[in-house]
């Protein structure tokens, strides 16, 4: 029998419990010591090595108090130039690039490194992670900072822990910054390397045998220079003393699967869930002496593994590569929560079709007994687990025919509206009597302690409907009234209500479960929970139209009915692996285009339909932009385009980069749609009209990210700017999101010169 390796790539760092984050957040506020956190950290580390202790190679350096880009970029040594004069504790250094500081809040260093703007943020490839961007200019010198990774290495061995190391490879690393002076980052390469290689090598002296660099540009389109960099930079790095298993994930090589093949490193992970197609290609095309690791669990989804069918493909696999075939998740597991076994009153039925990061772990580990030593060494394991895969795909609740029905009937005629853009824009006015430049809000007010101790409270059992009820309506009438009071032209009701802009619609459509400790890091110490969409989608009650009405009931002016939209519910979700994405998104459009008529029914005359994720859900590769586009679109269509010409549909998203996406959100057909500028300078508005955007646009004035209360000059400043690219009579003004992170005593002066500005705007 055969002799495959395990491995695993990383796994989530933040704790079961969220450990991690409570410790971050209680040494921010000062509440807690340096060796306090620190030793949550070595905790944790310890802990989720013995977890992985079975797997032949552990990773090690994946786990970090921020972000592991920014560990890297600590390793490297390449601080941005404003924190380089930096002395003091280096993890406070490392805390300041990570958070940023005001000047106000560093005493000891107010003369010398006081204020600090933190790193820019962005998402790393198509995950919800967020990495801190390495920031690069024609003058970056990189020295090389072994000691974060040499310490938890020793740490490992001394845990008994056969250590495989994880870095970010340079041509990543390059790739994913940005250059701050628009010069050229991959001159950098030549110096970079040297580094990396002096990292390699002091790996090696430290007893490491494999290092695992893990280069996911690798599955993105490279220009020729790109594809270059990494032959460059393999050949420098072969000459260390360590073996490299160069990974890759999230997508498939396509035409990189021969420069994937002549890179001279002594293994090579493949996703295997993405790339399934590719594995037969670089079977034949890796010389012979390399590993093939195969990413066979999915690392990015909650679903349990069909072991058997991944046996009846790996299997034959296994028979031709022998040894040197390794098997691992397809990514890192710090996309997936920790531990199903923490779901104590997890939906029973629901439950056993899951698996968590530690329940991947273990498929992992009944594959690999099924290869070295035959099916029947796991018999009892691989019959369970077919029931649980048989139990989920004929489970009614998975399955509604009525939903597959509806599904069938979709026609383009459902996302299209009765009448052009313009008709529509006449009756609107003429029904809403709306002064130019009219304003609005984009949703919700601040969610007060009162809010949430209500909620914990209705959870909890403490307090009954009724009772939360009346909380919620009195929250409702104080927004009222206060927009009332600013003169806002518009109203909302403030979303007192929502927990969550998803998880408030996934908790009352059928086909959606929540957990309850399934986090997810964001970044930094931001977790997220995302709800899982199981089955078919259906709404078996209106879900906001109490509620709206309720709040339209106070007041002659307009009520904005505020939805989640299809596509955002989508990408915030984990969403099932046996229909295509696509499949889903409609079903959610369908539920949601029902909600939408209902209340037109009920009288509400502006419905907004937010799609905050809708560009985030691009695919990796630009050639596969369109086709996620068009199914994208067209969901939203069918969520907001059945209503009548005269009521009025208003999208917001929370970007203002439409560059690519323009064309896209004009076929919304949106009246009004509502994006974030603020910081822009609304020169990002130019999209807008070299495309000759046809409709509506409320381009953001109010900062709602910064507690700073933005001024009515500067706020009519911005809409001068704006209505030099867009005709003052499309256009609104409005905040760039909602407000519900802030406080009634920023937001009250911050809308009242929003209201003036418009004012004056008008005059
Ligand atoms: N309507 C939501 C709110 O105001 C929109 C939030 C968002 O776009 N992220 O909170
Ligand atoms: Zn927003």
């Amino acid at each position: 029998m055969s002799n495959i390796t395990t491995h695993n790539l990383g796994f989530p760092r933040i704790g079961a419990k969220r450990e991690l984050k409570f410790a971050l957040e209680s040494y921010w506020r000062g509440e807690s010591s340096k060796d306090q956190l620190t030793s949550v950290g070595a905790e944790l580390r310890q802990r989720h090595w013995a977890h992985q202790a079975k797997l032949d190679l552990v990773p090690v350096g994946d786990f970090s108090f921020y972000d592991q880009v920014l560990d890297l970029s600590f390793t490297l040594g390449n601080l941005p130039e404003r924190v380089q004069s930096f002395h003091g504790d280096t993890l406070d250094n490392y805390f300041r690039v990570a958070r940023g500081r005001s000047a106000a809040g560093a005493e000891d260093h107010a003369a010398c490194c006081g204020g600090v703007a933190a790193g820019e943020m962005t998402k790393w490839f198509d995950t919800n992670y967020h990495y801190i961007v390495p920031e690069f200019t024609a003058a970056t010198a990189f020295s090389l900072d072994a000691s974060r990774l040499l310490a938890q290495v020793a740490e490992a061995k001394a845990q008994g822990i056969k250590a495989k190391p994880v870095i970010v490879g340079p041509v990543t690393y390059l790739a994913i910054g940005k250059a701050k002076d628009n010069s050229n980052k991959l001159a950098l390469l030549e110096q970079l390397l040297p580094v990396y290689a002096d990292l390699l090598t002091a790996l090696a002296a430290a007893g490491v045998e494999w290092v695992q660099i893990d280069e996911p540009i690798l599955v993105t389109e490279l220009s020729s220079e790109w594809q270059d960099a990494f032959r460059t930079a393999y050949a420098a790095l072969s000459k260390t003393k360590v073996k490299l298993l160069l990974a890759t994930y999230f997508g498939q090589l396509q035409e990189n699967i021969a420069l994937a093949c002549e890179l001279p490193v002594h293994g090579f992970h493949l996703d295997a869930i993405n790339a399934q197609a590719e594995v037969a290609t670089l079977q034949a095309q890796l010389p012979q002496d390399r590993v093939l690791s195969l990413g066979v669990i999915n690392g990015r989804n909650i679903w349990k593994t069909d072991l058997n069918t991944l046996l009846d493909w790996l299997e034959p696999v296994a028979k031709q590569l022998g040894d040197r075939l390794w098997i691992a998740p397809s990514c890192s597991l710090l996309h997936v929560p920790v531990d199903l076994n923490s779901e104590l009153s997890f939906d029973a039925e629901v439950k056993p079709w899951l698996a968590f990061a530690l329940q991947k772990l273990d498929e992992l580990e009944i594959i690999a007994t099924a290869l070295n030593h035959g099916r029947d060494s796991v018999s009892a394991e691989l019959s369970a687990n077919r029931e649980a895969i048989e139990a989920r795909r004929l489970s009614p609740r998975v399955n509604n025919p009525a939903v597959k029905a509806a599904l069938a009937t979709i026609t383009p005629e459902l996302g299209q509206r009765r009448s052009a853009y313009t008709a529509r824009a006449d009756k609107q006015t003429a029904l809403l009597q709306l002064p130019k430049y009219p304003t609005t809000t984009i949703g919700s007010f601040p969610q007060t302690a009162e809010i949430r101790q209500a909620r914990s409270q209705f959870k909890a059992g403490q307090i009954d409907d009724t009772a939360y009820t009346a909380a919620m309506k009195a929250e409702i009438e104080r927004s009222v009234r206060e927009q009332e009071a600013l003169g806002l032209d518009v109203l909302v009701h403030g979303e007192a209500e929502r927990n969550d802009m998803v998880e408030y619609f996934g908790e009352q459509l059928d086909g959606y479960v929540f957990s309850r400790f399934g986090w997810v890091q964001s970044y930094g110490s931001r977790c997220v929970k995302p709800p899982i969409l199981f089955g078919d989608i259906s709404r078996p009650n209106a879900m906001t139209v109490a509620w709206t009405t309720f709040a339209q009931s106070l007041t002659a002016k307009p009520m904005k009915g505020m939805l989640t939209g299809p596509v955002t519910i989508l990408n915030w979700s984990f969403v099932r692996d046996d229909q295509p994405r696509s499949v889903s998104c409609y079903q959610l459009a369908l539920a949601i285009r029902a909600e939408v008529l209902d209340l037109e029914k009920a009288g509400v005359q502006v419905i907004q339909i937010d799609e905050a994720a809708l560009r985030e859900g691009l695919p990796l590769r630009q050639s596969q932009w369109q086709a996620y586009l068009d199914w994208a679109v067209e969901s939203f269509r069918i969520s907001a385009n059945g209503v009548g010409d005269a009521t009025q549909i208003h999208t917001h998203m929370c970007y203002s980069e439409f560059n690519d996406i323009i064309a896209s959100i004009a076929e919304m057909d949106a009246d009004v749609i509502t994006i974030e500028t603020s910081r822009s300078d609304m020169e990002l508005l130019d999209v807008f009209d070299h495309f000759n955007y046809p409709n509506q646009i409320g381009p953001g004035v109010y900062d709602i990210h910064s507690p700073n209360i933005p001024t009515e000059a500067h706020m009519v400043q911005l809409m001068q700017k704006a209505a030099e690219r867009i005709p003052a009579e499309r256009l609104w003004v409005n905040p760039d999101c909602g407000l519900k992170t802030r406080q009634w005593p920023e937001v009250l002066p911050a809308l009242r010169n929003m209201v003036a500005a418009a004012k004056t705007l008008r005059a």
